[in-house]
């Protein structure tokens, strides 16, 4: 049974550990558990949504209030939690991931937002026949170093496959890099429509069959020349001209 926040709240509070006042799931890749809040929010990985009566018998006592005499017994509460077989088969699953976008926040602003969602549309309707879902989630990056983009596949409730985002190495906004940026997306949204109408990853030959269809280099996006930021830390503000080669791409 999975549990909700609320739910594991209710679990502590009848365990008598009553200062916690708000529980928080996430998907992390290391975090197992922590505490905030002077104590009062406990922040645990998704996999504890599953707890046994036991484990959260463990966490009572590891969020319990106390002096040194309940110390050796959150330590052993504490090392139970860790142990726990499910938890480690989670962060497995965590780490080959890539890094979902509730990790890495988007620092595009409003106009590379618009810019990005108006220019994603024009080439779903223009070179995917309006195939790929129009609110697909799209996010500008300054982590990423020799990547220029990547697409997460996901899985919806009943194994229906989905797309979690397409995400761009900012460094594509800046003057220099238009046709880069153009390629780029339509290299990222073949991705995605390969894996949500076929099924496949990576660069086969179904996705070489739709990065020729759409007019994107049917080539993996490694070692691409383009201008970068002097600084990492420099903001790209940038949003380059709506795309002349929208029409001129269009005849290619
Ligand atoms: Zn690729």
């Amino acid at each position: 049974m999975n549990l909700s926040p609320e739910q594991f709240l209710v679990e502590l509070r009848r365990r008598r550990a009553t200062r916690v006042r708000r529980v928080s799931f996430r998907m992390n890749r290391s975090t197992v558990w922590s505490l905030t809040q002077g104590g009062r929010v406990l922040n645990l990985h998704a996999a504890y949504r599953t707890a046994t009566p036991e484990l959260l018998d463990a966490f009572a006592d590891l969020v319990a209030e106390g002096g040194w005499w309940t110390a050796a017994r959150r330590r052993r509460a504490a090392s139970a939690i860790r142990a726990w077989p499910p938890l480690s088969e989670a962060l497995r699953d965590a780490r080959a991931e890539p890094r979902n976008r509730s990790e890495s926040a988007c620092c595009a602003t409003f106009q590379q937002s618009r810019y990005l969602r108006t220019l994603y549309r024009d080439l779903n309707r223009t070179r995917f026949e309006g195939r790929l879902p129009d609110d697909l989630p799209l996010r500008l990056s300054n982590r990423m170093k020799r990547a220029l983009g990547h697409m997460v596949p996901g899985e919806g409730g009943a194994g229906e496959r989905s797309v979690r985002e397409i995400a761009l190495n900012v460094d594509l906004m800046l003057e220099g890099n238009d046709e880069e940026l153009v390629d780029t997306l339509l290299h990222e949204m073949a991705h995605a429509a390969d894996y949500l109408l076929t099924g496949h990853r990576g660069h086969g030959s179904s996705w070489r069959a739709w990065a020729r269809r759409v007019g994107c280099r049917p080539v993996r996006l490694n070692d691409r020349p383009i201008r970068t930021r002097r600084r990492r830390t420099a903001a790209v503000t940038r949003v380059p001209p709506p795309p002349p080669p929208l029409a001129a791409t269009l005849a290619r």
